[in-house]
């Protein structure tokens, strides 16, 4: 296997880096402690530079307008939009809406197309997922209770869904209901397009998270579907395909997350860097950095993301040759792996702060109230752990029986 990162690639990364730096980075102060429409301005202005630098959306593929990447170099840019909360954004390569990109394209029909997926990618709307519910465990999306039933052309949708991040502001909802209750449980499912103009939409919060109702894009909301009536025509692919799309959404999806994380932990790194070695803690002089348990948490940090980045584009390489199925060790792998060391890089680059890390004066305590979900979110440590060790142990039998022949 081979990273070289070709020229094209390096040219793209240098632009994206520069423009994260001089352009996207000053608008945090906005974030944090500003008004949201003065926020929107700032992100619409950036977003139109980088229009006019024709790096709008280049996750996407070519047919649609992006780059056409393979999934090591849109990694490596994921990495390079990462170290600041707004760089996806501002790029117009966010999630939810990359992986609905992902799946419309695969699936939607000519008219969901043009109504849904044209729009997304101009970067003209938003879109949200709407899977999880709060009754039910997440970690177990077969167990369900939101149902669309067919009435003369319609769907017609009830249910509850919270942690629908992003559906403030949202034009459309991709919704994953129960459409068939007596299929085998994998078939039980599917996804349906759901404007969130829609009568029975109703959007009841944005769930308050340590603190933070947060709005429009950065925001988690519970909403209630009742009697929420659709054209069948909004399903997306085949009735009780929901589970086999989502799986799609998944793999891919988790190597972005990944390298999303090894760009806040890069940046959160490089400010512990600078903190340690601007600080001083004696009337003699002496920085923190000169502390040894200072160096060794500059150390392990620096080792734990260089590992980290390398299992990431291993798993990116893998699914690239191979598919996610066969690569799913790799994916499990690098999900619980590289959240803990998001969060282990940027707890300790709090510490150097001291207190000033725990105020929004930097932008560390925002990722550390925002990124602990990592952890949680598209399967949970314990998840990936309980799969990646059942199957590890599998294949070590196999291969001890197929030697003792
Ligand atoms: C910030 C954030 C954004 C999100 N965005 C979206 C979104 O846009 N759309 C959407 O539909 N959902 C979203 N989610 C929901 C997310 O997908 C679920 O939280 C996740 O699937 C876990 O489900 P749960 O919260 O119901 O936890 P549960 O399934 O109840 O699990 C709770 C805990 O139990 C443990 N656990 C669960 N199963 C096992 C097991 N088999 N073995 C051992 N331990 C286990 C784990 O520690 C887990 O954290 C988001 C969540 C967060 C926090």
């Amino acid at each position: 296997m081979d990273f070289t990162v070709s020229e094209e690639m390096q040219t793209i990364l240098g632009m994206v880096n520069e423009f994260i730096d001089d352009e996207v980075i000053p608008l945090e102060g906005e974030m944090l402690h500003g008004d949201s429409e003065t926020l929107a301005s700032g992100v619409a202005a950036c977003q139109a530079k980088v229009r006019q630098m024709e790096l709008w959306a280049p996750n996407h593929p070519s047919e649609l307008g992006g780059l056409g990447l393979s999934l090591v170099d849109h990694g490596l840019l994921s990495e390079a939009l990462g170290r600041s909360p707004l760089g996806h954004l501002v790029f117009g390569t966010q999630a939810p809406d990359a992986g609905n990109i992902e799946i419309l394209h695969t699936h939607a029909t000519d008219q969901q197309r043009e109504r849904f997926l044209r729009p997304l990618v101009e970067g003209e709307i938003r879109s949200c997922f709407s899977m999880t519910e709060p009754n039910m465990p997440g970690s177990n999306p077969t167990m369900m209770e939101t149902t669309a039933i067919k009435d003369g052309d319609d769907y017609v949708i009830n249910g509850q869904k919270w942690f629908t991040s992003s559906a403030d502001g949202a034009d459309f909802a991709i919704v994953m209901v129960v459409t068939d209750p007596d299929a085998p449980t994998y078939q039980q499912a599917s996804m349906i397009l759901v404007p969130t103009k829609t009568p029975g939409f109703n959007l009841v919060r944005n769930v308050s998270v340590m603190g933070h109702s947060g709005s429009g894009h950065a925001s988690h909301a519970e909403i209630l579907y009742q009697d929420c009536r659709v054209p069948q025509s909004n399903l997306l692919g085949h009735e009780g395909a929901g589970f086999a799309i989502a799986q799609e959404r998944l793999g891919p999806g988790r190597v972005h997350h990944c390298m999303r994380w090894l760009g806040i932990a890069t940046r959160s790194f490089d400010m512990m860097c600078d903190r340690a070695n601007q600080r001083q803690i004696s009337p003699e002089g002496d920085t923190l950095g000169s502390r040894q348990v200072i160096q060794h948490w500059v150390a392990e940090s620096r080792a734990q993301i260089q590992g980290a980045r390398l299992m990431t584009l291993h798993a990116a390489w893998m699914i690239d040759q191979v598919g996610a199925k066969a690569a799913r060790d790799e994916i499990s792998a690098i999900k619980f792996t590289v959240a803990n060391t998001m969060l282990d890089v940027l707890d300790r680059s709090i510490q150097v702060h001291g207190a000033l890390g725990l105020t929004d004066d930097t932008i560390l305590s925002y990722w550390y109230r925002h990124e602990r979900a990592g952890r949680i979110y598209d399967g949970a440590d314990e998840v990936h752990k309980t799969s990646l060790g059942r199957r590890t142990l599998a294949q070590r039998a196999r291969s001890v029986e197929a030697k003792s022949g």
